[in-house]
């Protein structure tokens, strides 16, 4: 997968709401770039004596609406470019759903699945203390994303109390429970994928009961969207993670699954078996005859080489930037529904935002409560973004950019350019 041009494509969906808005050159200017961007070098004793250096970044795009916020992510294809067009991306979720936040992202080029839990521990407080002087509650919040978790947001936040002297609950999200996490947290972008893919079914008249969905990636955002789509009657019909795609046209047991992997090797479906389950490639699971197809792995997946073999009439994108331009403008002209990643997977930040605001207050909700809140807050953005879209005969993507560009811009045009 190419990466270098990731960000090329975050700028070319902002030049297209920019476009659609009518908005100012010099607006546009302002968030076509990301106000800070940190690289560094991390040096680790590896468990057998030798020193290994790691690269890693972490970039704030905006906080014109509030303090950045956006995951850390262990990967070994991580670059600035990728780093910097999930910043932005995060700035445009965080606005679709009306959070008071900006965007960030951090990433460190690591194959983690190649380092001793210890060495991962002592990457990450490394790296903590690295990008420890632009974190901080007020200005910029991490969170996990992929191939991080609870554990690391431990380990971050602890290394930040450490130096401040006290514990700091409020520098990152996606914490357990017991170091003050939301309940509701692991699950939250999952559940918001669910809640988005049911707010689709709703406004095309269909019937979960009757939908098919096939789900690529089996971690965080994939497993628990397969989970609750089951839950609400819709019918998995094959789940992918990096060791191949799992199908069966009857329906798969994701529950077992799911408790397959919490204990499976790199918690990956390898080695899985039950009943009419057959095994194809990812670039098939893909192409499956399907109704729903969510992308909840890594970014341009659905691509102009695969796009008009794709045959579920609407992607829920999971992951971020799952498709890309071109491929979304084929498959939109064949009049197929993109729910687009920064309303689709906004479940987890909107989360994290009631985690911080819990954290802050030191007064924690029950889970019915965060579940509730999340289902009102994507209720309403998915509304505004299909009203706005029908209204202006735009496809989702569009709408809710010209929403979330709309809300940056008028923040930034009056807070005006310092000085
Ligand atoms: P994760 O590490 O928990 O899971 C990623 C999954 O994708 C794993 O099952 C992995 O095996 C699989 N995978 C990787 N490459 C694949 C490939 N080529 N084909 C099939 N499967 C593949 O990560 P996650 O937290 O679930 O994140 C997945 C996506 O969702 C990312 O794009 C991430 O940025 C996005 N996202 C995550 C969150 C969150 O709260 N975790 C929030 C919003 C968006």
């Amino acid at each position: 997968m190419e990466k270098a041009d990731v960000f090329a494509m975050a700028l070319e969906q902002l030049d297209s709401a920019a476009r659609l808005l009518k908005l100012d050159a010099n607006t546009h200017r302002v968030l076509a770039h990301a106000e800070r961007a940190l690289t560094v070098a991390l040096p680790v004793v590896m468990d057998d004596g030798h020193i290994e250096v790691f690269e890693g970044h972490r970039v704030q795009h905006s906080s014109a609406r509030g303090p950045c916020k956006g995951g850390i992510r262990f990967h070994q294809n991580v670059t600035l470019d990728e780093v910097t067009a999930l910043s932005m991306w995060m700035t445009w979720k965080c606005a679709t759903v009306n959070i008071p936040y900006g965007g960030g992202k951090g990433g460190v080029k690591v194959d983690p699945t190649k380092l001793s839990k210890d060495e991962i521990r002592h990457l990450t407080r490394r790296y903590t203390v690295a990008i420890m002087p632009i974190i901080g509650p007020h200005s910029d919040i991490p969170a996990p994303d992929v191939n991080t978790s609870a554990e690391t947001m431990g380990w971050i936040m602890d290394t930040v109390s450490m130096f401040r002297g006290s514990t700091v609950l409020d520098i990152v999200t996606g914490k357990s429970i017991e170091l003050g996490g939301s309940l509701g947290r692991r699950e939250a972008t999952g559940r918001g994928v669910m809640f988005n893919t049911i707010e689709l079914l709703k406004r095309l008249d269909k019937d979960p009961a009757k939908t098919r969905v096939v789900v690529q990636g089996f971690g965080n955002v994939g497993s628990v969207s397969a989970d609750l789509l089951q839950k609400r009657g819709c019918k998995i019909i094959a789940v992918s993670d990096v060791s191949g795609a799992y199908y069966n046209p009857a329906g798969l047991p994701i529950s077992d699954m799911i408790r397959y992997c919490s204990t499976s090797k790199n918690r990956l479906l390898e080695g899985f078996d039950a009943p009419g389950i057959s095994k194809v490639s990812n670039a098939e699971l893909l192409e499956l005859d399907t109704d729903i197809l969510v992308p909840a792995a890594l970014e341009k997946q659905i691509t102009i080489e695969n796009a008009d073999r794709i045959k579920a009439y609407a992607i829920v994108e999971g992951a971020n930037g799952p498709t890309t331009p071109e491929a979304e403008r084929l498959l939109v002209s064949k009049g197929k529904y993109v729910v687009p990643d920064i309303l689709a997977n906004s479940g987890g930040v909107v989360v994290s935002y009631f985690e911080w605001v819990q954290s802050i207050q030191s007064f924690f909700w029950t889970e019915e409560e965060v579940n509730k809140n999340l289902e009102r807050v994507i209720e309403n953005a998915f509304a505004a973004v299909w009203d706005l879209a029908r209204r202006e005969k735009q496809d989702l993507r569009n709408g809710a950019m010209m929403i979330a560009v709309d809300r940056v811009a008028k923040a930034v045009q009056s807070r005006g350019i310092w000085p």
